[in-house]
C-alpha cells in the first residue's frame, strides 16, 4: 500500500535545559506541545497525522533522566531517557528483574532498541506494549511532575483504554521504581508474533510466582497479559485459583484456560480474536509449567542444602 504521508509535517523541537522548564512550556501550549524520548512512536505517528503538535519537547537530555539506580535493599529506578539497550545491559536489570530485560529484547530490532525507552513504552499506552506487562508484575511506580509538583502513580492505576493513561498533558514521566522481588521469585516472559524480528506482539504472557505462606497453596502469582485486552490486563480469576488451590498439573492447565477466558481481543491484521485467545491459554499453561518447575527445584535445592 501506498503511504499517503511519506513525509514529516513541520514543527518545532523544543530543548528544555530542566524538567520545570519543559512543564512550563507543556502548560503554556495546551494541545500543541507534546514531550517525547526516543520519538519511536511519537514521529511515527506525527509522519501518519495520527497526531499534530506544532512544538516536540525533548526530555532525553534533561539531568537524571539517563540513570539507572539499583539499592540492594530499596529496589530498582529506571530514568525515562534510558535506552531498551542500556537497560538491556545493566545488570541490576539482568540480575534482578530478567523479565523486564526479556520483554525489552522483543521490542524492534537493535537500532530501534538504541532510541525507544522504557518509559516511551509506557507512555505511549499500546495494549501490545512489550514492556509494560512485566513493569507491572513487578509492582512498578511512576513518578510524574506537572505544575503542581510531583506525584506517585502505581503502574496498574496508569492505563486508561488504547493510548490513554491518567497523565495529564502538562505532566511528564521522570522514572519508574521498582522494590525488590518478593523472595524466592521465579519468572517468565512468553510472546508470540508473525515473525520471530521485530514485530509487534499478537499475544504475550508474562509470570512472577513466590513462595507465600498467607496464602493456601503456598505461592503467589501475577500474570499479565499482553496485546489481548485495551490495556494489559492481570488474570485474576487464574491468580486467585493458583493462590487457592493446591498445586499440580490440573490447577495449572485450569489457570491457564482461565487466562483464555479472562481477555477481550481483538480481530486485526496480526491475528484474529479467537487465536489470540487460544495463544493466551497455550502460552500461559507453557510459562506457568515452566515458573512452576523453577520454584519445585527450589524447594528440592532447600531440602538438600538442610
Ligand atoms: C519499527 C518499529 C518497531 C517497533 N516494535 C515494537 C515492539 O516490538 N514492541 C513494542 O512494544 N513497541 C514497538 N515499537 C513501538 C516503540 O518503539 C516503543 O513503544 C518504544 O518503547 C517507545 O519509546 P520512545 O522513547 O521512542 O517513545 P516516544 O515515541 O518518544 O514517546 C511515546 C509516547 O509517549 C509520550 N511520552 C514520551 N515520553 C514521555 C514522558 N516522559 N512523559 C509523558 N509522556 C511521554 C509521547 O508524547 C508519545 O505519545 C516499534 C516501533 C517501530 C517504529
Amino acid at each position: 500500500m501506498i503511504n499517503p504521508f511519506p513525509v514529516l509535517p513541520e514543527f518545532e523541537y523544543i530543548r528544555p535545559k530542566t524538567a520545570e522548564e519543559a512543564i512550563q512550556f507543556l502548560q503554556s501550549h495546551p494541545e500543541q506541545a507534546r514531550p517525547f524520548l526516543g520519538g519511536t512512536d511519537c514521529l511515527v505517528a506525527l509522519r501518519n497525522r495520527r497526531i499534530s503538535p506544532n512544538f516536540l519537547v525533548d526530555l532525553k537530555y534533561l539531568d537524571g533522566f539517563q540513570d539507572v539506580i539499583f539499592h540492594p535493599h530499596d529496589g530498582l529506578t529506571i530514568a525515562a531517557a534510558v535506552s531498551m539497550n542500556e537497560m538491556i545491559a545493566s545488570e541490576p536489570v539482568k540480575m534482578t528483574y530478567p523479565l523486564i530485560a526479556a520483554a525489552a529484547r522483543e521490542v524492534g530490532g537493535y537500532q530501534l532498541r538504541s532510541r525507544a525507552t522504557l518509559i516511551g513504552n509506557i507512555c505511549n499506552a499500546s495494549p501490545c506494549g512489550d514492556t509494560i506487562a512485566p513493569c507491572l508484575v513487578y509492582g512498578g511506580m511512576l513518578a510524574a511532575l506537572g505544575p503542581d509538583g510531583k506525584r506517585c502513580i502505581a503502574l496498574k492505576d496508569f492505563f486508561l483504554g488504547p493510548g490513554k493513561t491518567i497523565l495529564q498533558p502538562n505532566e511528564i514521566v521522570c522514572s519508574i521504581r521498582f522494590p525488590l522481588p518478593p523472595a524466592g521469585s521465579r519468572g517468565k516472559y512468553l510472546s508470540i508474533g508473525r515473525n520471530a524480528l521485530g514485530d509487534l506482539a499478537i499475544a504475550a504472557v508474562t509470570i512472577l510466582a513466590f513462595p507465600d505462606a498467607s496464602q493456601p497453596s503456598g505461592y503467589c502469582f501475577r500474570i499479565a497479559l499482553t496485546a489481548v485486552a485495551p490495556t494489559v490486563i492481570f488474570a485474576e480469576e487464574a491468580q486467585r485459583l493458583l493462590s487457592q488451590t493446591p498445586l499440580n498439573e490440573k490447577t495449572l492447565e485450569q489457570a491457564a484456560l482461565l487466562a483464555g477466558q479472562c481477555c477481550s481481543p481483538i480481530d486485526d491484521i496480526r491475528a484474529s480474536a479467537h487465536y489470540r485467545r487460544e495463544m493466551v491459554r497455550v502460552l500461559t499453561g507453557r510459562a506457568l509449567q515452566q515458573v512452576w518447575n523453577a520454584l519445585q527445584k527450589d524447594v528440592q535445592q532447600e531440602g538438600g542444602n538442610g
